[in-house]
């Protein structure tokens, strides 16, 4: 909708949070001659390693490539059931296929919207290796009885984060507790560097593994090669992919990282603003932190069920009358042509969620008359 309808402009749903910082910061990339990846992404790994809690980061050009690695690394493939949730963004269930592994679809947690320690469990196969567990809109997932169940039985746990950074669970970034977890830098992500990933891992040796794959499975970095007159013969172990972040991204990614906790501290502001004026609507429920952390509020949604008066279809068409860009809920991947066909448990209340679930608006600037406009769209859905 524009502002020819409403006379008022337009509320986006999401607007990155990007400044003269990080134009100043691109513009000392060019001008240094060197802006693939090089010095600004091992600087970017390091800070981002540190931030996270985790032992080693790789960039990547994606949380999906990032994905990818964790799987090739975690040593998943043809053969293999990767237990994922069918209520998250479809990348997570698109992994496991490009290992040649099968996707097997678990179940949410209606509260989170994250998988449980029950819901994996209900999904595991004789043939499970691994579970892709998600942090989904940035909530973190009660990740300890997940690896209670999964350790044991050799399954490796990889955090899908792409939403988490800056949630924290029991006290620490999300992903700390991992083995293995993909980040993501994507604008409608909560630090973005326009395209990017990262992975973070315990284990130094899949980082290394993944530092290679990245860049061709070549045996001395691009970067390595440059910096000496004559450099060492190259040599290519395996089959690599071409996964690198550039500086000029990386730049970008290390102010952002800088802005997290201001990020985070403001979302969650607008977040317990929004909370506390919806608090009284019948039939509408907003997202809320669980008991064993904080989010970032990458994404604040909201399910509306009867006595709400309009579906989540009518709620998106008056919001849209008003001038207010919101977003349908996560996507649910098994009802997706790509992935239908497969056989999976009953999905009960990822197919609840994901038909009555909308992403309100929320981002930084968001201004005191924009969030006015939102709540009184929400509370008087299609009076106008
Ligand atoms: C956005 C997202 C991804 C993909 O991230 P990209 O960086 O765009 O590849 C993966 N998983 C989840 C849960 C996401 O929300």
């Amino acid at each position: 909708m524009t502002a020819v309808e409403t006379g008022l402009p337009r509320v986006d749903v999401m607007r990155p949070w990007l400044g003269p910082e990080e134009i100043a910061a691109v513009a000392e990339v060019i001008e240094s001659g060197w802006v693939a990846q090089g010095p600004r992404v091992a600087a970017f790994e390091a800070a981002f390693a540190s931030a996270m809690d985790a032992r080693a980061a790789v960039a990547t050009s994606s949380c999906t490539t990032a994905l990818h690695l964790a799987l090739v690394v975690a040593g998943i493939g043809p053969g293999d059931d990767v237990v994922v949730p069918s209520f998250s963004f479809v990348a997570t269930a698109n992994a496991p296929t490009y290992v040649g592994a099968r996707p097997v679809f678990a179940d949410v947690d209606a509260a989170t919207g994250n998988v449980t320690a029950e819901t994996v469990a209900a999904a595991l196969t004789p043939a499970t290796r691994a579970v892709i567990a998600v942090d989904q809109g940035g909530v973190p997932v009660d990740l300890d009885p997940i690896r209670a169940l999964c350790d044991p039985l050799g399954i490796v746990v990889v955090e899908d984060a792409a939403c988490g950074a800056g949630s924290t669970y029991r006290g620490r970034p999300v992903g700390a507790g991992a083995e293995i977890a993909a980040w993501s830098f994507h604008p409608r992500k909560i630090l973005t560097t326009g395209e990017g990933g990262m992975l973070t891992t315990s284990r130094p040796e899949w980082a290394d593994r993944a530092r290679r794959l990245r860049e061709h499975a070549m045996s001395v970095s691009a970067a390595d090669r440059h910096a000496s007159l004559v450099s060492p013969p190259e040599e290519y172990g395996e089959i690599g992919f071409n996964f690198r972040m550039t500086d000029l991204q990386a730049a970008v990614g290390l102010v952002q990282l800088g802005r997290l906790p201001e990020i985070v501290a403001r979302r969650r502001e607008i977040a317990a603003r929004y909370r506390d004026r919806l608090a009284d609507v019948p039939g509408l429920r907003l997202v809320e932190d669980p008991a064993w952390g904080a989010g970032n509020v990458q994404s604040l949604w909201a399910e509306v069920r009867p006595p709400y008066p309009v579906d989540r279809e009518g709620l998106l068409r008056s919001l849209a009358a008003a001038g207010i860009s919101a977003r349908r809920g996560i996507m649910a991947a098994h009802l997706q042509p790509a992935h239908a066909g497969r056989d999976h448990v009953p999905l009960p209340v990822t197919e609840r969620l994901t038909g009555a679930t909308l992403i309100l608006p929320l981002f930084h600037q968001m201004t005191d008359a924009e969030l006015d406009r939102v709540v009184e769209a929400v509370r008087a859905p299609g009076e106008r």
